[in-house]
């Protein structure tokens, strides 16, 4: 089919509802895929198997938000401020970033998002930087999703600062984990003025294309024409369709 939309695939939570065991995603992710012109499919959690089937079907893969990264996953002990773990949906999200790798498959992703890409790509993290870092600035924001509530500065000659258009720009934050080490493969793009890792992409966008940032634009991008065009350049990178792989399933 020609002129076909690109998939974007979209992780999400389990939340029981009316004692009911269901998948949980805030519209935001899919609203902002389709505005930017994506289709959005929601992936629920799954085995290795189907992990490996969903990347060959989508054309990029998008890591949402979330509760707290199992920090076993990656070879640490948890904190004693670590909150919610779940870690059936960190195995799925692993797999499925080892398999977007394998095919080439875009990947942007968004708060708990860089958080697992970088402890599935050998990188290290922070379970609570109020407790682990000397001064930092706050990082929860209370009141509304939208609302910008602290800035970061973008690296120069970066893919981030050339989708946003500027070194300065505010953002959301709704975290307490961070990426501490960057893993092999991954380089930091913005801080916030506390020296927090506020966003991270591929050291090398022609063999992997990576975008993860901190913070949440899906709930900024009907008041940010900037947090729109992150999704725009996504979306668009994904119906490229030059940086997908022949499935091998
Ligand atoms: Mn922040």
């Amino acid at each position: 089919m020609e002129n076909k939309k690109p998939i974007i695939g979209i992780t999400c939570s389990t939340k029981e509802i009316s004692g009911q065991e269901t998948a949980y995603l805030h519209y935001s992710y899919a609203t902002s895929v389709m505005n930017a012109g994506g289709v959005p499919v929601i992936l629920p959690m799954g085995d290795k198997e189907t992990a490996q089937e969903w990347a060959a079907l989508c054309d990029g893969l998008l890591l949402s938000g979330g509760e707290d990264i199992d920090p076993q996953q990656i070879g640490a002990e948890p904190h004693p401020n670590l909150g919610k773990i779940i870690p059936e949906r960190d195995k799925t999200e692993m797999d499925l970033i080892h398999y977007a790798q394998e095919l080439n498959i875009p990947i942007f992703a968004i708060c708990r998002g860089i958080q697992v890409l970088n402890g599935a790509l050998g990188g290290t993290l922070y379970q609570d930087v109020k407790d682990e870092l000397e001064e930092v600035i706050k990082h929860s924001q209370d009141g509304a999703r939208s609302a910008a509530t602290h800035s970061i500065t973008v690296e120069k000659d970066t893919l981030l600062a050339k989708i946003l258009g500027t070194h300065e720009i505010a953002i959301n934050s709704f975290h307490h984990m961070a990426v501490k080490e960057a893993a092999p493969g991954l380089k930091v793009t913005a801080r916030s003025s506390d020296g927090v890792v506020e966003a991270m992409e591929s050291t090398d966008l022609d063999k992997h294309w990576i975008l993860a940032v901190q913070w949440h634009p899906e709930d900024m991008t009907e008041v940010s024409e900037e947090m729109h065009q992150l999704f725009v350049h996504f979306v668009e990178t994904c119906a490229k369709g030059t940086y997908k792989k022949q499935s091998a399933v």
